[in-house]
């Protein structure tokens, strides 16, 4: 993948996000005029909304470090060793700042 799909890509993620974001974000009234008929489900709205945005953000913010790598030559390649990620991980994650074994190790260390 060149870098100019790859960006177009990583743009149309963001601008996604972005909406995706600001529908969180900014429509508090939709959940609660809905749990105005079922109360019970008010915290459960809240709770779900509040996850979706907590992921939403968390890749934001992948999407724009992508964007940053390009910028400055080093998109491609793993952050933590440096090898080149492969072109299959990049095509189904473009924001992907690691390759598969240092990913990996990471989410182990969690
Ligand atoms: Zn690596």
């Amino acid at each position: 993948m060149d870098d100019t799909t790859a960006r177009e890509r990583l743009e149309s993620m963001l601008a996604e996000l972005d909406r995706s974001i600001g529908v969180l974000r900014g429509d508090p009234v939709a959940v609660r005029d809905r749990s105005a008929a079922d109360a019970g489900s008010d915290l459960t709205d809240t709770d779900r909304a509040q996850a979706m945005l907590t992921v939403a953000t968390a890749q934001r913010g992948a999407v724009v470090a992508a964007l940053k790598r390009l910028d400055d030559g080093s998109y491609g390649e793993c952050v933590d060793c440096g090898k080149q990620v492969p072109e299959g991980r990049l095509e189904a994650r473009p924001e992907a700042a690691r390759c598969v074994q240092c990913q990996s190790r990471r989410e182990r260390r969690r």
